[in-house]
């Protein structure tokens, strides 16, 4: 840094004719995108499992003036029925809050898998339905998503597993399992909202939560803890028996039905449908048009 701000020094030294005010603009701007890159490389050394050299220099110079492709519109009305179901309106917020999660995340491939700007908007729009009700829609404490092709071993697990969310500000995914998800959104598995579902939990811890997930969160706690409502989905069989294996997992499983099967979620349980409906502040059994966010 220092040497940037000493060649911002030199060229206001020295005459102001038309070659140097361009000079000094060219080198203002050099100056700034390298401080830029600088604290965002900063952030990417937070995690040791990423790959540095895979920064995408040009995307972060110009993330902040990316506007979803007509393309993109596309893509999420062919991929999501939920999109199709909202208005106009409600469409250009959701794509814009997609987009705008592509560029502020870095994807990256693992063991050959290529990633392609549709996997990234099939992840944002996952991503992005989950906090359509929120404030703070980004999940902020997560800079990276990594892409396996299929399963893959987790050192922090020490299991083969098909996603995982981790503290350090990263989820990853396998890639036929992400798909596999997807192209049934109403089966009840969903790897998207899991894991996202997991990065919710992780950002309650922090400031940039919504408080109406941070209270209502401990008020499910209580609810599955010591009022037996996790007993109460296992007797009934509305969740997966994955969902019982511990809190966490139980919270996961509950946002892939919450938003896979809402009727039955609802009907074997409603006080645990309602409190997750204020957490998220959506209901996904409601009309669409009772949800217009743009007010955020
Ligand atoms: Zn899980």
């Amino acid at each position: 840094m220092i040497i940037h701000y000493c060649l911002f020094g030199i060229i206001l030294n020295q005459t102001l004719d038309g070659g140097a005010v361009i000079l000094a603009v060219v080198v203002i701007f050099i100056s700034i995108t390298l401080f830029k890159q600088n604290q965002y490389n900063k952030r990417l050394n937070n995690t040791r499992t990423l790959n540095k050299n895979s920064t995408d220099f040009t995307f972060n110079l110009f993330r902040s003036n990316r506007k979803m492709p007509p393309s993109g519109y596309r893509f999420l009305a062919d991929n999501f029925e939920f999109y199709r179901k909202f208005s106009p309106k409600q469409q250009k917020l959701f794509a814009a809050r997609t987009i705008k999660f592509v560029y502020d995340k870095n994807f990256e491939g693992r063991d050959g898998q290529q990633v392609s700007f549709e996997m990234k908007v099939l992840i944002a729009a996952t991503a992005i339905r989950l906090t359509w009700g929120l404030k703070y829609y980004l999940f902020p404490s997560f800079h990276s998503i990594l892409i396996y092709p299929g399963e893959f071993y987790s050192g922090f697990s020490k299991a083969v597993v098909k996603g995982e969310t981790n503290m350090a500000g990263v989820v990853v995914f396998s890639w036929k399992d992400f798909l596999f998800g997807v192209s049934d959104q109403n089966d009840n598995l969903n790897l998207g909202y899991h894991e996202f579902g997991h990065a919710l939990f992780v950002e309650r811890f922090k400031e940039t939560m919504d408080d109406v997930f941070i209270d209502n969160y401990d008020r499910w706690r209580r609810l599955i803890i010591s009022k037996g409502k996790l007993k109460e989905a296992e007797l009934k069989h509305t969740f997966r028996q994955y969902a019982t294996y511990n809190e966490h997992e139980f919270f996961a499983v509950a946002v892939e039905n919450f938003f896979e099967r809402p009727e039955k979620f609802k009907n074997d349980l409603p006080k645990l449908y309602n409190l997750m409906a204020t957490m998220l502040n959506q209901d996904p059994l409601a009309s669409a048009q009772r949800y217009d966010r743009s007010s955020f």
